[in-house]
């Protein structure tokens, strides 16, 4: 059953982490000229408006976006928040935040002309949202599919480059294991990609523990090397506290990126002093 709507959450401090470095990752992706493709298994609508009931009623972009927006001049944000202030403009928003990107937009967004795109959306009514707010076409196909499964048919891509992003809801206990599977699957298929998975960091009994599971059985698999980042805005949050991205075969750039730019992140958004982040690279 699907029930997880990411307009609840949408540019909250997890999103801020996953978009401004995927952002970066695409940043290092346009250093070459040769084409890519973005693979997004887990896409969510594409653009949230703020103000609308779902986003409203949590107001989750308050402890994200919302301290970093119009400005910061912060190395990994400033593109980033480039890209919102892009999507505002072109909804007549000149100063005021009030629409915020998903994942696929940011991506699709900066692609260039030679580069593709396959989205993969199941639930219904976000699958109609992301065919509306995305230019669909011979470059971008969404696919109302699983995204676990999907990843099989469109790997190997067409081009020699390929950037994957799986970020599944984490609602079903099942689904981190997919999440293993699905790098396991992908590796075996285009063992250069550039392979990034979101995860939660829960103080929540129930699941409690079950990412750093799954990023140590993510390690196990069959990676040369990855790097593991993450960011907490208080470790007393019940809930979800911090975020992580798991990065399958990382732009090099991108460990000095952060280690040098989430301190200052995080004096923006932290809540307490419990806050805190941390930056692994593991070449095996
Ligand atoms: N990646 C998006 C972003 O950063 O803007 C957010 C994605 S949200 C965390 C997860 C999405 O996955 C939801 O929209 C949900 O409907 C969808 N979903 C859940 N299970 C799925 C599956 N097996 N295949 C494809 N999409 C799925």
């Amino acid at each position: 059953m699907l029930s997880y709507r990411h307009a609840f959450h949408a540019g909250n401090h997890a999103d801020v982490l996953k978009h401004s470095v995927l952002v970066a990752i695409a940043k290092y992706f346009h250093k070459k000229q040769s084409a890519y493709t973005y693979i997004d298994t887990h896409s969510g609508a594409g653009v949230y408006k703020l103000s609308d009931d779902l986003a409203n009623k949590t107001q989750e972009y308050k402890t994200g976006i919302a301290r970093l927006y119009p400005n910061s001049d912060l190395a990994l944000i400033s593109p980033y928040l480039e890209q919102v202030r892009v999507l505002n403009a072109a909804q007549g928003e000149e100063k005021n935040l009030q629409f915020y990107p998903g994942s696929p937009w940011f991506m699709t967004e900066l692609l260039r002309e030679q580069d593709q795109a396959h989205l993969f959306e199941l639930h219904p009514q976000d699958h109609a949202l992301l065919e509306q707010n995305m230019n669909t076409g011979k470059q971008l196909k969404v696919h109302m599919e699983d995204g676990f499964s999907g990843i099989k048919a469109v790997l190997p891509p067409q081009t020699k480059r390929a950037f994957i992003v799986i970020d599944p809801p984490y609602e079903q206990a099942n689904e981190y294991k997919k999440v293993v599977n699905a790098i396991e699957q992908g590796i075996k298929r285009f063992a250069v990609g550039v392979f990034a998975v979101w995860y939660p960091l829960l103080n929540r009994n129930d699941k409690q523990g079950m990412s750093e599971t799954m990023v140590d059985e993510l390690a196990k698999t069959d990676i040369t090397k990855y790097l593991d980042v993450r960011l907490w805005t208080s470790k007393q949050t019940q809930g979800m506290y911090g975020s992580g991205l798991f990065i399958v075969n990382p732009p090099y750039i991108l460990q000095d990126l952060l280690n040098q730019e989430l301190p200052k992140l995080l004096e923006v958004l932290g809540l307490d002093e419990t806050a805190g982040f941390s930056v692994d690279y593991v070449e095996k």
